[in-house]
């Protein structure tokens, strides 16, 4: 032997450590390391030197397994090479009851060795400890009891320290040895392996749920469309769309429950989020897709469009209430189009009088404008959504978390009179009040700072010499996105007399309201 230890058995000890393997309660074991650091810290105290880790990676519930390791650590007591065996716990060292520990004692006996079960404070060269022993290890042979037990004396320090115990893994990312959750790189297809993982899976019904144009019908829809098995194998339900959205361990934090609500951010004693892992979603795409899905926020409305007339997507028919796009020389109700769709009056106007009649309204309405019309005020949010996009959706981005930041408050506040933060819960009440009212408070401050008014100036419009300027200077893109400032529909009347257009009797333009 190479490492000499110059001691005598007296001051030696060895270090037995067990991972089971096939157990459903493994969530909650002590890894084997930490049952070995703890065996260490024993020793030191008793001021014992560790000679040997034994380790062995079974169940031992399996009254036939092999277990190397054990018999080895129970020659090594019965030979006197150490008079002093460690083990974290008594289910950890043989759970095959109480007359199989028996017999391990006896042979100790005569050699004045002896078994420590660290984690139980048992002692088995103590006769008092004898009794407690034999009680223990019967114990330790039913195995839900074990487990149970084991659950709630690790869970707790476990989860304040990152390691996934929630059960049920969320889908598209796994737990690894360390209990972290990292990607899911298996194939969210089995039978398409090109088709993506199920980590990549989970970030598109992110990314979908977002855009707030899908709805967790749309998205269930879509996964099985595109033949991706559920978590359960099955088909895909909103609802399991839902659990996904709202679980904030896919941004990496540690979770669990409140009432009925899953994946809820955990905090621990002082209030701290626990990282649990992988970052899949970042937090603010998370909420996003949470504030999507649940209502808060609308697919942003989408003014531009390519058109080759001024006033197509304005013009409609006044007797069937169709479009009217340009047929030929004329904005044309759509029945007199298509074969098969019947007005009673189709509608038609010649373009070029009709363009002319409702610039000249739109001149008129806005050049004469008094400064408290309503309409000015939809017409500067529809010219700041066109010219300053990205502090449009500031605005909208800040009222929508305000909204969603409003009922998370109201639910909390219902929740704890519902008696849900009672007992050891109470705790996580403050912390998850106080972020939403900073979400809300900082929401406030952004609406203060860009106003509902975003700061665009639409005076140049108002006046009759600047307006007629800026019309004359756009391409036809801007002439279209200038008239729906203040325009939303140009209804044009069917007219069997003859004569010049008449655009008082035939059209009413319908001017621009609030959304
Ligand atoms: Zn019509």
């Amino acid at each position: 032997m190479s490492d000499v230890i110059e001691a005598s058995p007296d001051d030696l000890m060895d270090i037995y450590a067990r991972k089971s393997v096939a157990l459903k309660g493994r969530l909650g074991e002590l890894s084997p390391n930490a049952q070995i650091q703890r065996g260490r810290d024993w020793a030191a105290w008793n001021n014992l030197k560790v000679r040997k880790i034994w380790q062995d990676k079974l169940s031992a519930s399996k009254k036939d397994v092999v277990r190397p390791d054990y018999t080895k650590a129970l020659e090594a007591l019965a030979n006197g090479e150490i008079k002093t065996l460690w083990c974290y716990k008594l289910d950890r060292f043989d759970r095959r009851g109480a007359l199989a520990v028996l017999k391990v004692l006896e042979n100790l006996d005569q050699t004045g060795a002896r078994i420590i079960f660290g984690e139980d404070g048992l002692d088995s060269s103590n006769p008092d400890h004898r009794r407690m022993i034999m009680w223990k290890a019967e114990d330790a042979r039913d195995e839900s009891d074990r487990i149970s037990k084991r659950v709630t004396d690790t869970k707790a320090w476990q989860r304040d320290h990152g390691e996934w115990v929630s059960g049920k893994v969320p889908y598209g990312l796994k737990a690894n040895e360390d209990r972290k959750l990292v990607e899911d790189t298996s194939p969210a297809r089995p039978d398409h392996p090109n088709f993506g993982s199920k980590a990549t899976v989970a970030k598109r019904i992110f990314r979908m749920a977002k855009t707030g144009t899908y709805s967790l019908r749309d998205i269930a829809r879509w996964l099985d469309e595109h033949g991706v098995p559920s978590p359960t194998g099955g088909k895909w339900h909103a609802n399991t769309i839902y659990r996904i959205i709202t679980n904030a361990a896919y941004s990496g934090w540690q979770v669990h429950c409140i009432g009925n609500q899953r994946g809820v951010i955990y905090r621990d004693k002082k209030g701290r989020r626990v990282r649990v892992g992988v970052r899949l979603v970042d937090d603010a795409d998370r909420e996003a897709a949470v504030r999507a899905i649940k209502g808060h926020t609308k697919p942003s409305e989408v003014y531009r469009g390519r058109a080759s007339h001024l006033l197509t997507g304005l013009t409609r028919c006044a007797s069937c209430n169709r479009a009217a796009p340009v047929s030929s020389r004329s904005y044309t109700c759509t029945s007199a189009l298509h074969a098969g769709t019947r007005c009673p009056a189709p509608a038609s106007a010649f373009r070029p009088p009709l363009e002319d009649y409702v610039v000249s309204r739109w001149f008129a309405r806005l050049t004469n404008a008094d400064e408290d019309d309503p309409l000015l005020k939809v017409v500067a949010e529809r010219w700041a959504a066109l010219t300053k996009p990205e502090e449009t959706a500031e605005v909208q981005e800040a009222l929508s978390v305000l909204k969603a930041a409003e009922s998370t408050i109201e639910r909390l506040l219902r929740d704890r009179r519902d008696g849900l933060y009672e007992g050891p819960a109470a705790r996580f009440f403050e912390p998850a009040y106080k972020d939403a009212m900073s979400e809300y408070n900082k929401a406030q401050d952004t609406l203060r700072k860009l106003g509902g008014d975003t700061g665009v100036d639409i005076g140049f419009l108002l006046d009759a010499e600047t307006a007629r300027e800026a019309w004359e200077d756009a391409d036809l893109d801007l002439k279209r996105d200038l008239l729906r400032l203040a325009i939303d529909q140009v209804i044009i009347k069917k007219w069997n007399g003859g004569g010049r257009f008449d655009g008082d009797k035939r059209v009413e333009i319908v001017w621009a309201t609030a959304a």
